[in-house]
């Protein structure tokens, strides 16, 4: 690819448009130049917004009067369950093909307050239920790097943006892994912040005690860069937390690593990436220390239970008559039946059955009681070993982006979490950084590392993520 202002990253854009070297209008045009070249094919943006260069000479007009923020004039992409006000916001559902956003996120109020563009709204796994966006209801997102493979997910959509140039940075969300994987398969930066943070306020509920929005980006400064514009408590989210659990901490230098977690169904090639990274942090004097996690090996099963159980709740909500698809049936039964038959897609039927049955009377006790102990459990566990180290660290995916279609077994797919949803179970921080390339078929694929520090600690990541990219050896496309 010849150089475009588009393979910027946030850092370097908005230092050349202070220095008056470039525009928010250039910037703009260049990622819908490569818009125009790759969307049809990759299927990242779901729409790109008509209005995308008049934003850009609001924020140009706005430096013009002296205004200077960082994330003034930088085009971003959005994941589709994120609202802006007089947007579709379908969160790649049938049921909400149609439904137009009537407020904004306070995420989104938060980057239009800072300028910042938006070029459009990206594909993602149905209601954020998924690992690779192929649960869309508009088709799957494929990898930049190969496109017979996936980019990952839910956040697919995004993490493909940025990784093929068509935005500087994004928004995901993630609720087990979503802005983590993708990032991951598409060698990009992805932070799921400590639970609270972020106002979840115009994020589409998947599980509400695990969601967080988060940044995927090229860099680990402008993931920092992001965090800092979204964090800060909403009176908006009871569950936001004051602004003053995030501290910034001096390093010890330590990294946990759970190798019990490690012993099987880790890709040779990633386990090899990990060990090499963890070589290279030890020649920059960082010590690597085994620690053990013994309820790591519910995570998975305490995950799903909960997930199933709360998507089950909060999917209830579309009934066919309050928001969405409304198909008529000859009985009120027979209108929420049809409308939700047709509206939503497989794996959230699936979820909602069996959340349906989590929660039932005389299985709670059995299945969401004990996921909710073994998660109490699991946070103990955590906060303990995260008192003698930095952080925890494991390959951020147990594989390299995978070929469409390969995981059509549910279960599959679900495994695939087991190191992305302990940060989402106990609500911590967790970054994946894109550490080195490995061999998958013909492809040379990215893949991430994973780290997951103490509530607040999101700056130990930022520090641990500089490292990693000083020592990557992932080409940015
Ligand atoms: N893959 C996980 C799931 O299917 C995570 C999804 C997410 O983070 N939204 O639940």
């Amino acid at each position: 690819m010849e150089q475009s202002l588009a393979q910027l990253s946030i850092t370097e854009a908005a230092k050349k448009m202070q220095a008056g070297e470039i525009t928010s209008v250039d910037l703009t045009r260049a990622c819908l130049v490569e818009i125009q070249k790759r969307n049809a094919s990759l299927n990242a943006y779901l729409e790109v917004f008509d209005d995308a260069e008049e934003r850009a000479k609001a924020a140009d007009a706005r430096r013009a009067q002296g205004e200077s923020g960082a994330l003034l004039g930088i085009p971003l992409a959005i994941k589709d369950n994120i609202l802006i006000e007089g947007r579709v916001a379908s969160a790649s559902s049938k049921m909400l093909e149609n439904y137009t956003a009537t407020y904004d996120a306070t995420v989104i109020k938060k980057l239009k307050d800072a300028g910042v563009v938006f070029l459009g709204r990206t594909n993602m796994d149905e209601f954020a239920l998924g690992g690779s966006t192929e649960n869309s209801a508009f088709g799957v997102t494929k990898n930049p790097r190969d496109e017979r493979r996936v980019a990952g997910g839910t956040s697919g959509g995004s993490a493909a943006a940025v990784a093929a140039h068509m935005a500087l940075g994004a928004l995901g969300s993630d609720t087990g892994g979503s802005v983590r994987n993708p990032a991951s398969f598409c060698g990009v930066v992805g932070l799921k912040p400590t639970y609270g943070a972020v106002s979840r306020m115009g994020l589409m509920a998947a599980v509400s005690s695990f969601d967080q929005v988060g940044p995927l980006t090229k860099t680990v400064a402008d993931a920092e860069l992001l965090f800092e514009a979204l964090r800060g408590q909403d009176p908006l989210d009871s569950t936001s937390a004051p602004s003053n659990q995030y501290a910034k901490r001096t390093l010890r230098k330590k990294i946990g690593v759970p190798r019990h977690l490690l012993a099987e169904g880790v890709d040779a090639g990633v386990r090899a990436a990990f060990d090499q990274t963890l070589a290279e942090m030890e020649k920059q004097g960082f010590e690597v220390v085994e620690v053990t996690l013994p309820s790591l090996s519910f995570a998975l099963a305490a995950y799903y239970i909960t997930n199933f159980a709360e998507v089950s709740s909060n999917l209830s909500r579309f009934d066919g008559v309050r928001y969405g698809l409304s198909q008529k049936g000859d009985s009120l039964f027979a209108d929420y039946a049809k409308s939700r038959g047709e509206g939503f897609g497989a794996e959230a039927r699936r979820r909602i059955m069996l959340g349906t049955y989590v929660l039932s009377a005389g299985y709670y006790d059995a299945y969401y009681g004990k996921a909710t102990a073994a998660r109490a459990q699991l946070t103990a566990e955590l906060s303990a070993v995260l008192e003698s180290v930095d952080a925890i660290a494991t390959p951020t995916m147990p594989s390299p982006a995978f070929v469409i279609g390969e995981k059509s077994d549910p279960l599959s797919m679900y495994v695939a979490d087991i190191f992305t949803v302990t940060a989402n179970l106990t609500g911590n921080p967790a970054i994946s950084v894109p550490m080195r390339e490995v061999s998958a078929g013909e492809a040379k694929l990215p893949v991430g590392i994973q780290f997951i520090a103490a509530h607040g600690d999101e700056s130990a990541l930022f520090a641990l993520g500089a490292v990693v990219e000083s020592i990557s050896t992932v080409r940015s496309e």
